[in-house]
């Protein structure tokens, strides 16, 4: 099986190198500072124990504490970790903010769980990484198949290890229990507000633009759902059991409504798919994302786009919401042909952007209000976008994930440096 950690670290160096940053500062990027690992024995409800793997992988603190969400999935390995860690701390480079970046997960069917198995694993998740993370060291937030009743758990468990109050450990928590007003809908919401800065640039009506998602989640809901109300044309919409597909346009609260409808009490997860709602035709996985739109949005997992169906891809722009959902050989491809791609390290950076206001209302001890929180986000993404687009147009035959990295890299680069001796030895080229 390929590396995901491999082709993100190939995508570092290559841009690292192309946009002029020192040998040394990559090799010292090219690798994550710590990676704990950890075997959680969870006792099921039927008395057996089981065993689950568990993963923080703490990338970088050169900016400031490590930030990165905890992924509960079948598919997650120490390799995808790392990879989802690299690119965090290129993300809250690229959006200013002070972290370094990190990664969690536990390789876990959670839809198997029944809900007490499910607290039982985050507290034991929290118990086997609590000397690792606090306010000040790593703050995880939710990702794939967690979500704020898990980081609500997480907070209690690190409280009661360490014996105070400490809101700041987690973000993404119920507002009830510390959560900022928004963090939910934030990472569609600035997926939505970035392709909204596309398009205004592009000069293209909302109602010209066909939309396809890929994920119905978190992320993906919450861009469907702003993009469908500001008059874009939502033709297919996927999760992980199925595609629907309806020329005519889908209606993205009537999606939403019937899955909501038959979320199970029994866990935490939807288990109907969207292929049961509104009238639509079935389709693949595979055909949503050859699909003939203009956008193509993929909300879901890693590598939704290789070698192997780049040459189907028929959209004229790709929101990446999912952490890279297109592989570095494909994003190549999809380049020289023109495709505009908003990088997954801006695209998705809403999430971390709300995360990081969270934490400081937590320290503060001071909540703001949904209009603040809102409009600090839309305030830092639009800087970062013209920013990246400025770049892009300033110099040939590149991209806006260019853009990205030239930015995070150089601002990496000149803090390893300012923090190192390198200067002493003025022998030592690059
Ligand atoms: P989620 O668990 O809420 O939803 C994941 C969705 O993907 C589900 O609808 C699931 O059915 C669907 N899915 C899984 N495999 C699929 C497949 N093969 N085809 C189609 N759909 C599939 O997760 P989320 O929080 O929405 O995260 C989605 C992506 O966004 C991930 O890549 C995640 O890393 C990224 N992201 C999330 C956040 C956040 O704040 N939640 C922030 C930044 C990036």
């Amino acid at each position: 099986m390929s590396s995901v950690f491999a082709g993100a670290r190939k995508r570092l160096q290559n841009l690292g190198k192309l946009t002029g940053i020192s040998i040394p500062v990559i090799e010292s990027l090219s690798r994550p500072k710590a990676t704990h690992c950890a075997s959680l024995p969870i006792r099921m409800d039927d008395g057996s124990t089981q065993y689950f793997d568990a993963y923080r992988c703490q990338y970088s603190a050169h900016l400031g504490p490590c930030k990165g969400g905890i992924r509960f999935h079948q598919k997650v390995t120490q390799d995808e970790v790392q990879a989802l860690a690299l690119w965090m701390t290129i993300k809250c480079a690229v959006v200013d903010l002070p972290y370094g970046g990190a990664k969690g997960g536990v390789t876990v069917d959670p839809k198997g769980l029944s809900r007490m198995e499910l607290e039982r694993l985050s507290r034991a998740y929290m118990r086997a990484m609590a000397d690792f993370v606090g306010p000040d060291k790593d703050i995880p937030a939710p990702d794939v198949y967690t979500n704020a009743r898990i980081m609500g758990w997480m907070r209690d468990e690190f409280e009661v290890i360490k014996r105070q109050k400490e809101p700041a450990v987690i973000t993404g928590k119920p507002v009830n229990l510390g959560g900022s007003l928004g963090r939910e809908e934030a990472t569609g919401r600035g997926a939505f507000l970035v392709t909204e800065f596309l398009r205004s640039k592009e000069g293209l009506a909302t109602e010209d633009i066909r939309v396809a998602v890929q994920g119905f989640g978190n992320a993906g809901y919450n861009i469907a759902k702003l993009l469908f109300d500001a008059g874009y044309k939502i033709i297919a919409i996927s999760d992980s059991k199925g595609a629907i597909c309806d020329e005519a346009g889908l209606d993205v609260d009537r999606v939403k409504e019937f899955k909501d409808q038959f979320r199970s009490f029994g866990s935490d997860y939807c288990e109907r798919s969207v292929c049961e709602s509104v009238t639509h035709k079935t389709i693949t996985h595979e055909e949503l994302l050859a699909l003939d739109v203009e956008l193509l949005v993929p909300a879901a997992l890693e590598n939704a786009i290789t070698s192997k169906n780049v040459n189907d891809i028929k959209a004229k722009w790709i929101t990446e919401v999912a952490n890279g959902p297109i592989s570095a050989a494909a994003d190549d491809v999809l380049h020289d042909r023109g495709v505009v791609i908003i990088p997954d390290v801006l695209a998705n950076s809403g999430g971390v952007i709300v995360s990081y206001f969270e934490w400081v209302q937590n320290r503060a001890g001071y909540p703001w209000t949904l209009e603040e929180v809102r409009s600090r986000m839309q305030e830092r993404l639009k800087a970062s976008f013209d920013e990246m687009w400025l770049y892009q147009h300033k110099s040939e035959n590149t991209s806006l994930r260019t853009a990205a990295y030239a930015k995070a890299l150089k601002k990496l680069e000149q803090v390893i440096n300012m923090r190192g001796t390198k200067e002493y030895f003025s022998n030592i080229e690059n």
